[in-house]
């Protein structure tokens, strides 16, 4: 488990400081996860684990985990929530998806509706998009000024600097998808009737804009993989592999954080259930 978090953490992790180079950043993880099958079989150990862990978290009450995934559209964010936390009762993760702000939401500052999403102890908290839109889609599209957008790269290391240093373990992963496998899969939400509910016009107009996206994410990773919250950029053209490396790094983030079970003030002899 140790040997494989760091062969993934090798490919993925987004070293603070260095240059993300994600143009050049594997959108396959063959290397790592070869066989379809016991990447399946990890992924379901893995989730199983998470689910005993934060059974521990939620008992100690003193911490809380924040999972972020960002990715453009069709890159599996919701397909990531199912396979990795399917385990775990619903009392104990908080999913949370971001669309467009509210109005209500552009009143305030772009972090209130992330500052009060963010977990409480003992929880595991999930963003599907995040603070993170509002240097992307907001940049892309000019929905705010360049300055406004310049400020909030330093704005967002200190926000998850104070959620780290306030006891939430800040985990963010961007599923990173070649353009042919975003064709692909757009093209099943027109062709499946399964699947039709999930096409959107206007993700075609992202799709024309996949350049500027990439750019405004490679600013991202560059500037925002910290020591505290590192990026991880996750291949994700198959989704039993970007299942298998998240499930992974979400369990050994776990033990890491080792949360402990309460030890009670008195003795179970003391007792007699009658
Ligand atoms: P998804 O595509 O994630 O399944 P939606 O169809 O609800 O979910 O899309 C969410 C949309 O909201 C995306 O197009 C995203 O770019 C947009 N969005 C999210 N956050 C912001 C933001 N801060 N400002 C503008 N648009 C945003």
């Amino acid at each position: 488990m140790v040997k494989l978090t760091k062969l993934i953490d090798d490919a993925v992790l987004v070293e603070p400081g260095a240059k993300s180079q994600l143009r050049k950043r594997a959108t396959l993880a063959d290397d790592i996860f070869p066989d379809r099958d016991a990447a399946e079989e990890a992924t379901k150990d893995n989730a199983k684990a998470i689910d005993a862990l934060q059974d521990a978290l939620w008992a100690e009450r003193d911490r809380a985990l924040l999972v972020i995934l960002q990715g453009i559209d069709t890159s599996g964010k919701d397909g990531t929530v199912r396979a990795v936390f399917n385990r775990c009762g619903p009392l104990g993760v908080d999913v949370t998806p971001f669309g467009k702000p509210s109005e209500e939401e552009l009143a305030h500052d772009f972090l209130w509706r992330i500052h009060m999403a963010a977990p409480k102890k003992g929880v595991i908290g999930v963003f599907n998009r995040s603070q993170y839109e509002d240097v992307l889609v907001v940049k892309v599209r000019g929905l705010a000024s360049a300055d406004v957008v310049e400020q909030r790269y330093e704005q967002i290391n200190a926000f998850e600097k104070h959620l780290t240093d306030n006891g939430t373990r800040v985990l963010k992963f961007m599923l990173n998808i070649s353009k042919d496998e975003q064709k692909e899969r757009l093209q099943a939400r027109l062709d499946d009737p399964t699947k039709n509910w999930k096409f959107n016009a206007s993700d075609l107009e992202d799709r024309k804009l996949w350049d500027d996206y990439a750019k405004a994410y490679e600013v991202v990773l560059d500037r925002c993989s910290t020591a505290h919250a590192p990026w991880r950029v996750v291949p994700a053209d198959r989704k039993w592999q970007r299942n298998a490396i998240i499930a992974a790094t979400v369990r050994k983030t776990l033990e890491d954080m080792a949360p402990a079970y309460p030890k009670p003030d008195w003795k179970a002899s003391d007792f007699q259930i009658t």
